[in-house]
């Protein structure tokens, strides 16, 4: 899939912003952010926000939508879940998998994360695969292995033809919700390392990687000007319509 564009701005609301929140969000946002060429911006909103988002969005098609998570099968029996079929139904283009909340929280391995990719895909939906390690593997000194780990462990699942179609974020563990952000130094080198273990495993080298972890207005610009970062991850900072229009506008 070659329709990458840089930068990416994404908003990851997790478990906030009801649909009517929702509605006054995208209003007010539409207002704020004027369309941007050469530039993409995604929303993860909860998926009982989803109809509201594409109600409210309609007359901007520049916004997209993405879902938080999908289950690795298409049906079944998994009170709660909901299926990459389904998220594509409801309007979805896009689908984070493998986040670190997703990981603690709810128990998503390498092996689910993996399962959850090529499902999205198969689906004809984009992953944004998100990768990331903890303060503890850090200072051990395990950056590498673990984001060499968490990156094969899907690569190599997956086929061939499949591996172009991925978009991946950097998200230091550490960094997320936290108020602590990776210096524009720490986040340039954990995306050579990311696009060093793509390469290993067969990727494309040229895939937009996404940095994440309380990223703001005021340190968006150092971020994006890091060599190797094509866009941005947002949670905190994206609940905001001031706050991400600001993020949006970043990087010129
Ligand atoms: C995230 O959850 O993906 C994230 C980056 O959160 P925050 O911006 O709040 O650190």
């Amino acid at each position: 899939m070659q329709d990458d564009v840089r930068p990416m701005f994404a908003a990851n609301w997790k478990m906030h912003l009801g649909p009517e929140e929702t509605a006054s969000f995208v209003q007010r946002f539409a207002d704020l952010h004027e369309v941007r060429q050469g530039a993409r911006v995604v929303f993860f909103p909860p998926y009982l926000s989803v109809g509201a988002f594409l109600a409210s969005s309609r007359s901007r098609p520049d916004l997209e939508l993405g879902v938080q998570d999908v289950h690795q099968e298409t049906a079944g029996a998994h009170t709660g879940a909901v299926s990459a079929p389904m998220a594509k139904q409801a309007g979805a283009r896009w689908a984070l998998a493998g986040h670190s909340e997703r990981r603690r929280e709810f128990g998503d391995d390498d092996v689910a994360v993996a399962a959850k990719v090529a499902r999205i895909i198969d689906e004809g939906l984009r992953p944004v695969l998100c990768v990331g390690e903890t303060l503890e593997e850090r200072e051990a000194g395990e950056l590498e292995v673990v984001l060499s780990r968490q990156i094969e462990a899907v690569l190599s699942s997956l086929a061939a033809d499949r591996l172009p179609s991925l978009t991946y974020a950097y998200e230091p563990v550490w960094a997320i919700g936290t108020g602590r952000t990776a210096s524009p130094d720490d986040a340039a080198q954990a995306h050579a390392v990311v696009r060093q273990e793509i390469r290993r495993c067969g990727g494309r080298t040229d895939a937009v990687i996404l940095y994440g972890g309380s990223v703001k207005p005021g340190n968006i610009d150092a971020l994006l000007a890091a060599p190797g970062v094509d866009g941005v991850l947002v949670g905190g900072a994206s609940l905001d319509p001031e706050s991400f229009a600001a993020i949006c506008a970043g990087g010129v």
